[in-house]
């Protein structure tokens, strides 16, 4: 027995079950069983969320700044206090560990309490013209939003995904992942308990690919916000720009680390290697392609192996677990096959490589070297439990290596040559870049990427001016 909560669609401010509705079975990750059957939205029933968004965007495009941050900063409050649940949902549905799972919780109230904040800065600006004229630049709401959020983070992708829509006063139609569900619908309920009226934000479930292309060709729909995978990120752009409506697109990465040999190889391995198997390595800024100096490869290799063989795999709500399972049986399949070809074609294994335990989605941490370049795992995002190794000759070689993709979402650099981190800073071409840290977010900065891994931002001033338009007012 599970204490999982019972799935609904939430439209039009009417619970939704399953009744008469096709339904999804949800899965614990740890098990492989099923703890929950989700419904799925009928044509009907999206034909109802839009009208219903219609009229909540009429509504809130005219709440007042203090009307938005209230919402927001009560939905923080109450997130806060529900902590322990809602990341225990998380863990059900998602496999992380509740370590993982409350530092997400958290992640969300810090956004919250931000945006709450944000509301009151979106300034306009003045221009000078002559006297009896006033010219004014406007920031107003997009529209009704259309957002799609996976499951990797449960809590944390739902909350950008309504944070910045009732921030800007938008309203909003989430389809967060089938596979996670009632974190979504959590985060969701803290923020009607907060006040939010439910016509403003709804949720709904369905096969993806109906309901993307039913919202998306609605005129109701004015702004698409996707994170996701770069492949289906490109079909649901191009639906967007059928009908031009704006788009955030945060999609795949494969995030590059760039070791030089003057770096503090303990502190390094101690603060990369926790990073790179956080979430199982599901994560779209995971450090995923070590480009190593040649001095401290063989080092740098050996302590990354003994930590990431260290690493207690289990269930998530087993304290003693450090990497949980992966969130779906998809994952498994597609790791352990990037894995094994790249072996074939010649990687060196030097720990996992192998599912781990007789049930559940659990993947041993992985570590290859020597992965040649034109493997599959090296141009692909690999999104899991596994670091690719490889050794580098010059600093110009390896940024070479860095930027070799066409993704840019987030890098990483280790050196304490103070000239060559402001080289790399300027040489490399990532939305986020972190030189001797791992930490490239924060509520208060812009997330998000350039080239094949998208554009727009969340988080930051930038996630909700990505909720707005801007009008030039010319009065005489
Ligand atoms: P996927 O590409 O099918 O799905 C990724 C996400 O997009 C899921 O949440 C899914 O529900 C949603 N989705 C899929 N098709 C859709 C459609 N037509 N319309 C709307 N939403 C749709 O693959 P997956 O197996 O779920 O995940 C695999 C890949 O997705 C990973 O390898 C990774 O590259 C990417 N991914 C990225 C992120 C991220 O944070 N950027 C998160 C999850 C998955």
């Amino acid at each position: 027995m599970t204490d999982y909560p019972e799935l609904y669609l939430m439209i039009a401010g009417e619970r939704l079950g399953p009744h008469g509705r096709a339904t999804h079975a949800v899965l614990n990750p740890a098990t492989g069983e099923t703890i929950g059957q989700l419904p799925l939205a009928t044509a009907e029933d999206l034909d109802r969320a839009l009208a219903t968004a219609a009229t909540g965007f009429a509504r809130w495009r005219k709440s007042s700044p203090h009307e938005r941050a209230a919402v927001l900063n009560g939905a923080a409050r109450l997130m806060r206090e529900r902590t322990e649940e809602i990341a225990r949902i998380a863990v059900l549905e998602q496999g992380k560990t509740l370590a993982e799972a409350r530092i997400e919780v958290g992640m969300n109230v810090g956004l919250f309490e931000f945006y709450a904040g944000e509301v009151f800065r979106l300034y306009g600006r003045t221009l000078v013209r002559p006297e009896g004229m006033r010219s004014t630049v406007l920031h107003e709401p997009v529209g009704p939003v259309a957002a799609f959020a996976p499951w990797n983070f449960p809590i944390g992708n739902p909350g950008r995904k309504l944070g910045a829509p009732i921030a800007a006063g938008c309203s909003v139609i989430m389809k967060a992942a089938e596979e996670t569900p009632a974190s979504a619908l959590a985060v969701l309920q803290c923020l009607y308990d907060a006040g939010l009226p439910t016509d403003v934000a709804q949720a709904v479930f369905g096969v993806p690919d109906q309901v993307s292309r039913h919202l998306l060709a609605s005129p109701v729909i004015r702004k698409l916000s996707f994170t996701g995978s770069t492949v289906v990120g490109r079909q649901l752009a191009k639906l967007a720009l059928e009908d031009f409506k704006r788009t955030t697109m945060e999609l795949g990465g494969h995030g590059p680390v760039l070791v030089f040999a003057d770096a503090d190889l303990e502190r390094v391995l101690d603060t990369v290697v926790p990073q790179k198997y956080r979430n199982g390595g599901q994560v779209c800024v995971s450090p995923t392609r070590f480009i190593v100096e040649a001095p401290v490869y063989d080092a740098f290799r050996e302590g990354f192996t003994e930590r990431a063989a260290a690493l207690r795999v289990g269930p998530g709500l087993d304290p003693q677990s450090q990497v949980g399972p992966l969130a779906n049986p998809r994952r498994v399949e597609a790791i352990d096959a990037l894995i094994r070809e790249a072996v074939a074609a010649g990687a060196r294994l030097h720990t996992g490589g192998e599912r781990f335990g007789n049930r559940g989605f659990f993947y041993l941490p992985t570590v290859l070297s020597d992965v040649p370049q034109a493997s599959r795992i090296m141009n692909e995002e690999p999104f899991g439990p596994v670091a690719l190794i490889n050794r580098f000759e010059s600093e110009e070689e390896m940024i070479v290596e860095a930027n070799r993709l066409p993704y840019g979402l987030a890098a990483y650099a280790w050196t304490s040559d103070a000239a060559r981190q402001k080289r790399l800073g300027a040489a490399i071409e990532a939305g986020m870049v972190g030189i001797n840290t791992p930490m490239i977010g924060g509520s208060d900065s812009p997330f998000g990427g350039v080239k094949w891994s998208g554009h727009g931002h969340e988080d930051g001033p930038e996630g909700v001016m990505a909720c707005l338009v801007t009008k030039a007012l010319h009065e005489g």
